[in-house]
C-alpha cells in the first residue's frame, strides 16, 4: 500500500525484501521461487513491492524463475570498485546485467564478520546507484551499544557517512534499520522501539541534506515473521521489512508481504 498520508511524510510504497543469506541450493531455490510466484500475485504486487536477494551464484536461476512475475531481484552485496583486478568481487554493472533491481549494502554480518567500514558501505552504495540499481543500506546497533544507551550515536555515525548520497532518488535509496541484537535471534524490537529509531533515521537524513527524507522507505529487519509483521508495519515510519530467516519459507514471506500491503 501507499504509506505516508501522515503529517510530514510523502507517499511511500511499502517494500518487503528477502535476504536469503548463504542458504539454498539449485533444487531448494527452484521450489522456493515457484512457491513465491504462486503466492505473491499481481494484486498483491500492486500494493507492495517485493524483492528477493539470493546468493550470487543463484541470481541467474532466480532471474529466470521470476521473469515477468513482478517480484524483483536483488544482490546481498557488491564490490566497492567499478571493475578490474579484484578477484572474487562482483560489480554493480554485472548485477544490473543479470537483471538485479536492488543491492543490499552494509549488512551487520558484513560489518561485523568481514570488517566493512562506513567508508566501504558508502562506496558500495554509490556504485550501486551509479549503475542504476536501488540500494538498501543497513544500519543498526549491537546489543552492547544499546545497553550503553548509544544506539542513536551509532546510527548517527552510520547515517552521516551516507551524506555524499543525499541527492539519491527516493525510489532507489532505502535504509534498513536492523538492530544487531534482533537479527536471527528470534528477539524482535518492539514496534515502539523500532518506530522511535525509524523516526530518528528520517530526521537525521533530513538534517544531512537528504531532501527526499520524507519519501524514503525505511525498512525494519530483525526476526520479522508473519506473526509480528503487522504490528511493526503499522508504525508511521516503518515502510516495510528486510527479512532473513522467514524469507526462506514461501508462505511466511508471502504473509509478511500481505501484512505490508494491508498496513
Ligand atoms: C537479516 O539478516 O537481514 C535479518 C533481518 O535476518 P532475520 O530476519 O533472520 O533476523
Amino acid at each position: 500500500m501507499t504509506l505516508g498520508n501522515r503529517p510530514g511524510s510523502g507517499p511511500r510504497t511499502a517494500l518487503v525484501v528477502g535476504n536469503w543469506k548463504m542458504n539454498g541450493d539449485f533444487a531448494a531455490n527452484g521450489s522456493l521461487l515457484e512457491a513465491l510466484r504462486a503466492s505473491i500475485d499481481a494484486d498483491l504486487l500492486a500494493r507492495v513491492e517485493v524483492a528477493v536477494c539470493p546468493p550470487y551464484p543463484y541470481l541467474a536461476q532466480a532471474a529466470t524463475a521470476l521473469r515477468d512475475s513482478g517480484i524483483a531481484l536483488g544482490a546481498q552485496d557488491l564490490a566497492a570498485y567499478a571493475n578490474g583486478a579484484y578477484t572474487g568481487e562482483v560489480s554493480a554493472q554485472m548485477l544490473a546485467d543479470l537483471g538485479c533491481r536492488w543491492a543490499i549494502v552494509g549488512h551487520s554480518e558484513r560489518r561485523t564478520l568481514l570488517g566493512e567500514t562506513d567508508a566501504t558501505v558508502v562506496a558500495k552504495a554509490g556504485r550501486a546507484l551509479d549503475a542504476g540499481l536501488g540500494v538498501i543500506v543497513c544500519v543498526g546497533e549491537t546489543l552492547e551499544e544499546r545497553e550503553q544507551g548509544r544506539e542513536r550515536e551509532v546510527l548517527a555515525r552510520q547515517l552521516d557517512a551516507l551524506a555524499p548520497l543525499a541527492a539519491a532518488e527516493a525510489t532507489d535509496f532505502v535504509v534498513a534499520y536492523e538492530p544487531v541484537w534482533a537479527i536471527g535471534t528470534g528477539r524482535t524490537a518492539t514496534p515502539e522501539q523500532a518506530q522511535a529509531m525509524h523516526a530518528f533515521i528520517r530526521e537525521r537524513l533530513a538534517s544531512r541534506g537528504f531532501a527526499a527524507a520524507a519519501r524514503l522507505r525505511l525498512l525494519y529487519g530483525g526476526s520479522v515473521k508473519a506473526a509480528n509483521a503487522a504490528s511493526l508495519f503499522a508504525m508511521a515510519d516503518i515502510d516495510g521489512g528486510l527479512i532473513g530467516g522467514a524469507a526462506l519459507v514461501a508462505e511466511e514471506f508471502a504473509a509478511i508481504a500481505r501484512s505490508a500491503a494491508l498496513a
